[in-house]
């Protein structure tokens, strides 16, 4: 989909096919520039070294390059909690006016979970003990992380027999991740791969999981909306602003400042304001708030080309510097707003939470002064793409669970459990991560979720596959009798009628932002021990069909220390080393009962998911087929 002629934007897919071919050591994982006798090109194949200039080995340096990998995504993911944490910290202290705890029984549950009480029914002194159990999750302090309490039981503690279990603080994770990998240290790819796992289990939940639960309890847990995604969703006639990134500490406020300023957008001549996400604040807004999903963050760059973008403010994380140079031909202004992070090109208005409304003022009134300038100029083109889908998202864990308990009151499980005995369900598979321009030709996400609906596996969608999904019409409810296979049609339609609906769920659910992965986490715990069957026995598996991010890395590792098969495409950088993928795609069932699964064609990444999960199935219910 191109909003402007062919050929007058570089794009990500023009930068990729500039890119070819790619370093094959650097795909496989071969590749180590940790020091400066290096770049060293390590490989099990024909063609290369097979030790680097100090004697490292394939294994050894794949099996750095993937622990750097994920203790980069747990930073990057503990740092996002901590934002939050900050918030609920100030609002407790009675700091903060311009946000509250929208989310009372949510606190007291995740206070129960981590076993904190409080002295009185003061609602602010409960946020206080559990932010304080937040902060010490990043300083350290006991054996192990507070928010590990989060993790089903059962896997904890095989892990733990195991000897596998993070540190008491993320931050610690992190830097210990840094220091085993320098050169001439941690040297024993199993050893630095356990490792790895630790920091993937602290991203989960130091990372993941807390800044789930604390952006839930300080802005409301989700419940199923209706929305729109698309292009298509930008107005030609209204002041035009797009959030982009991953917070939704300033993007709920600038909802606020929106509706505030709606008549100063009229006083200069434009309908009202249209605010529409991109990437994962799209994902948080769209999800509480029901504001359009007007692009994943691979078409970040595609909407600025319609030159209807009036401002795009951008909070952390997948926002490519590529649209700094978009952004010379348009008038749309970049605004970044957090203090560390900067873009060439971009205005910049330092976000506070202390200052929320007039930060987010300004960035709206900046919004509204890109709209004059835009339509003062001549000869300025504006077109928006047609295409606008229709799609249910904010398909909560929570929400998903009281819909089971409307079921079946006694045993909410139970209508998983018997549509898994009966063969109606073959299984469940989280489908993550963002768009990939590698995969994007070839529509595998697409593919991947058509052919698991056939199959009667049931996808939920989280992140910029959340988009993608929604943008393909997967995610509204009227696709359900034709998407999805007989069996899970009529499980969908069962549970769409327990929800009070006039008919079925979707057919794919989308369960939010790339944290809310955490979402994912928390129903396979409640299946888990409602079942009481281990995380690492249950049909359910991961896949990040189009794998982009350190990040997405990271969120995979803890899948697989949940005990789950998962799938990426493109495979992980350890080509290079037949030991560090034979420890991922083999070993690994013996230790945490996950295991990778490397297939880039979506057929065969199709059947290897049907088939993970139906043999879980088959094995628990002893059948000879469904
Ligand atoms: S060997 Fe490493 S540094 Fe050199 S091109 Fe390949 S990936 Fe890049
Ligand atoms: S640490 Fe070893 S393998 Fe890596 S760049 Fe230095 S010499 Fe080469």
């Amino acid at each position: 989909m191109s909003s402007q002629p062919d050929g007058e934007y570089e794009l990500p897919e023009d930068r990729l096919e500039e890119s070819q071919p790619q370093c094959p050591f650097g795909v496989g994982g071969g590749c180590c520039r940790i020091c400066y006798m290096g770049p060293c090109r390590v490989t099990d194949g024909a063609h290369g070294m097979d030790r680097g200039v100090c004697g490292a080995t394939p294994g050894t340096v794949a099996a750095r390059n993937l622990y750097r990998e994920i203790a980069a995504g747990a930073a990057s993911h503990a740092d996002h909690a901590r934002e939050i944490v900050e918030v609920l910290e100030e609002i407790a202290d009675g700091g903060l006016s311009a946000y509250d705890i929208q989310d009372p029984e949510k606190l007291e549950e995740i206070a129960a979970d981590l076993g904190i009480e409080a002295e009185t029914d003061d609602e602010n002194e409960l946020a206080k003990l559990v932010a304080e159990a937040a902060v010490e999750d990043f300083q350290g302090a006991g054996e192990t992380l507070n928010w590990l309490d989060r993790m089903p039981d059962e896997q904890r503690e095989f892990l733990r027999e195991q000897g596998i279990q993070p540190k008491p603080s993320v931050d610690m994770e992190v830097a210990r991740a840094m220091h085993r990998t320098t050169q001439g240290n941690d040297a024993d790819p199993a050893h630095l791969l356990t490792g790895a796992l630790e920091a993937g289990m602290a991203d989960g939940y130091a990372g993941l999981t807390m800044g789930t639960d604390l952006q839930d309890v300080v802005f409301g847990r989700p419940q199923p909306v209706e929305t729109e995604a698309n292009l298509g969703t930008l107005e030609a006639d209204q002041v035009n602003i797009a959030v982009h990134g991953h917070s939704p500490v300033l993007s709920e406020m600038i909802v606020e400042m929106a509706d505030e300023l709606e008549p100063a957008a009229r006083e200069v001549g434009a309908e009202g304001i249209n605010l529409v996400g991109i990437c994962c604040t799209g994902n948080e807004l769209a999800e509480r708030r029901g504001i359009p999903l007007a692009a994943h963050s691979t078409q970040a760059e595609l909407a600025v080309t319609t030159g209807a973008l009036d401002a795009m403010v951008a909070d952390i994380q997948c926002i490519w510097p590529g649209i700094g140079d978009v952004i010379e031909c348009h008038h749309t202004k970049l605004l970044t707003t957090t203090d560390y992070v900067r873009i060439p090109g971009a205005e910049h208005v330092s976000f506070d939470p202390e200052t929320a409304e007039a930060d987010a003022r300004e960035i709206v009134q900046r919004g509204i002064a890109a709209y004059e300038d835009r339509n003062s100029r001549q000869e300025y083109d504006v077109e928006i793409p047609e295409e606008r889908t229709s799609a249910l998202v904010g398909i909560s864990e929570d929400y998903v669970l009281e819909v089971l308990e409307a079921a079946s009151p006694e045993d909410p499980v139970a209508p998983v459990v018997d549509a898994l005995a009966a063969g109606q369900l073959k299984g469940i598979v989280g489908i993550v991560g963002c768009p990939n321009p590698k995969q994007r030709t070839a529509d595998m996400t697409e593919r991947l979720i058509e052919g698991l609906l056939e199959e009667n596996v049931l996808p939920i969608v989280t992140g910029c596959i959340g988009h993608v999904t929604a943008q393909a019409g997967y995610l509204d409810p009227a696709r359900t009798d034709e998407l999805a296979g007989d069996g899970l049609a009529e499980v969908l339609h069962a549970l769409g009628d327990a929800a009070g609906l006039d008919g079925p769920l979707p057919p794919v659910w989308h369960m939010g932002s790339c944290v809310d992965n955490s979402r994912i986490g928390n129903l396979v715990r409640a299946i888990s021990e409602g079942a009481d069957v281990p995380t690492r026995e249950l049909p359910v598996a991961a896949s990040a069909p189009e794998l982009i991010a350190e990040k997405a890395v990271s969120i995979g590792t803890w899948a697989l220390t949940l005990g789950l098969p998962v799938h990426t495409a493109p495979t992980l950088h350890m080509d290079q080393s037949e030991e560090v993928s034979r420890i991922m795609t083999e070993d690994l069932k013996e230790i945490t009962g996950g295991y990778a699964i490397q297939e880039e064609d979506p057929d065969a990444a199709i059947d290897a998911l049907v088939a993970a999960v139906d043999e879980r199935r088959l094995a628990l219910f002893d059948e000879t087929g469904a």
